[in-house]
């Protein structure tokens, strides 16, 4: 899978992507990220990204043509890279923003698929909407708070996709037996030693009895869905 990020601070998104298990897998080739400078994209020599908005309004919005032509250089470049019967096909772009549709765990899934994925920035108070309507993103919001700017978002994004797409985890099974497979969370879990301060470890889980223990993690993970987030067994 190979992420493109379209951004005015590059540095955040190299900084962070780099490390541990994200890290290992971009240097096993399993992954590629790349940051992109949208104020590489500008024309005029001040290197000017934002403007005030039409129709007044509080703080500034990045300009449509930085973008769209930042867009445009990472078409090609996808392009170049593809093999010849899929080439002409545009790669999905994302714009995070909290006005979009709630990222999840399926979300993920879906866009674990794509073999190139654009995630577009925005900063200040958002972007030109006919940079938008050129890039016909999809558009995703982490939550309903409002950020500084789409990186942090981004970087969830990246983080919750690559788990998913095989290699990046030591055991690819980590990513089946998790919290929101099968509309359940996590059942708790334990490691050495089997007592500590006076708490031990549920004796089943100790039994060896397979069927055992997979009921009484089917039980738990029920128990703690009710308690925590029933509205994932609607
Ligand atoms: N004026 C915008 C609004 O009211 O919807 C908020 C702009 S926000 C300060 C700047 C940028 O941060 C957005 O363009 C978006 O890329 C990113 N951002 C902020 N909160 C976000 C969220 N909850 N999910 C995804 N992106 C977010």
């Amino acid at each position: 899978m190979n992420f493109y990020v379209m951004t005015l601070f590059p540095d955040m998104i190299d900084s962070c992507m780099n490390e541990s298990i994200i890290g290992r897998a971009v240097e096993k080739g399993i992954l590629s990220i790349k940051a992109i400078n949208i104020r590489d994209y500008t024309l005029d020599k001040h290197r000017k990204v934002d403007d005030y908005p039409y129709g007044g309004g509080a703080g500034m919005l990045m300009a449509a043509d930085p973008v769209v032509r930042t867009w445009e250089h990472i078409c090609e470049e996808i392009a170049g890279n593809r093999k010849e019967e899929s080439a002409e096909k545009k790669p999905k772009v994302v714009y995070l923003t909290p006005w979009g549709k709630r990222f999840d765990q399926s979300a993920a899934r879906g866009l674990a698929k794509e073999e190139d994925l654009v995630l577009l920035c925005g900063h200040y108070e958002g972007i030109d909407e006919r940079a938008l309507e050129i890039l016909k993103p999809d558009f995703y919001s982490i939550g309903d708070y409002v950020l500084t700017g789409g990186e942090l978002p981004a970087m969830v994004m990246m983080d919750t996709i690559s788990r998913l797409i095989p290699g990046v985890l030591n055991n690819d099974d980590s990513a089946v037996y998790e919290s929101f497979n099968e509309n359940l969370l996590e059942h708790p879990q334990y490691t050495r030693p089997e007592e500590y301060r006076g708490m031990k470890v549920p004796e089943v889980l100790l039994s060896g009895h397979h069927a055992n223990v997979e009921k009484w993690k089917k039980e738990r993970s029920l128990e703690r869905t009710l308690k925590y987030r029933p509205d994932l067994l609607k």
